[in-house]
């Protein structure tokens, strides 16, 4: 499998880093964060080879890109369905996106299929798993294959279990430990948090992801501290960076 980080970063895009968007293997995008349409022009991707995009959770820095995506893939003359699986709430949200931008739907010659998953579901024909983050939204922690990433999420005892021996964990990393107190306030993880979780589901690879402007100047210690806490491999994510595994 091969994973394209398309935006490693949270709340709003910096120089340095768009907001949450992961590549699989060039045909499943988990969410579609602002920036993360560059970034896939940078990497010399195509948006046409998309099939499907999952969304953890319908809070901006997750999915503020759709639209763009949606017209990027109009008028470069998609056909192919695109199936979009995400949160209650998220077809709304597609059509508030189409009409509301005054969008001539007629210009889109594909269609879009909204699925709305329920955490525990297993959907896109038995390949891929959930189940719930505890976030300010309904968040959905998604596994395809050896591949899981949590979305926004405190730590919670529900990603070790769908994660459990996977090869690589993408688990956000809001916070260094010592704004622990922050981090669970606000519904999110810290870097230690992640790495206890990715050590309880003894994945090989933690990729730690959701790196807000504010907290950059962490980034070297929120990496360190996870690396104290877990033995496998510990990266974190920057934008750009390609993972095979
Ligand atoms: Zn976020």
């Amino acid at each position: 499998m091969k994973v394209n980080v398309l935006g490693s970063g949270a709340t709003s895009p910096s120089s340095r880093r768009a907001c949450a968007s992961y590549l699989v293997d060039e045909k499943y995008l988990f969410d579609i964060g602002p920036g993360s349409y560059m970034n896939l022009m940078k990497a010399g991707l195509d948006q046409n080879m998309i099939n499907a995009v999952f969304i953890s959770h319908l809070h901006g820095d997750h999915v503020y890109d759709l639209g763009v995506f949606l017209w990027g893939m109009a008028t470069r003359e998609r056909k192919e369905k695109l199936l979009v699986y995400g949160p209650k709430g998220i077809a709304a949200l597609i059509s508030h996106v189409l009409s509301d931008a005054n969008t001539p739907v007629s210009f889109l010659k594909f269609d879009i299929e909204t699925v709305e998953v329920s955490a525990g579901d297993t959907i896109h024909g038995g390949s891929v798993q959930t189940a719930m983050g505890e976030h300010a939204a309904y968040d959905l922690i998604y596994r395809m294959g050896d591949f899981c990433y949590t979305g926004d999420t405190r730590p919670v005892l529900a990603t070790a279990t769908l994660a459990k021996g996977c090869k690589m964990l993408l688990h956000e990393s809001s916070f260094p430990a010592r704004l622990e107190k922050e981090a669970h306030t606000y519904w999110h993880s810290t870097s230690v948090d992640a790495a206890r979780i990715a050590a309880m589901a003894d994945v090989e690879n933690l990729i730690l992801v959701h790196i807000s402007p504010v907290q950059e100047v962490n980034a070297a210690e929120m990496l360190e501290e996870a690396k104290e806490n877990f033995h496998g491999r510990v990266m974190l994510a920057s934008d750009l960076a390609e993972f095979l595994f």
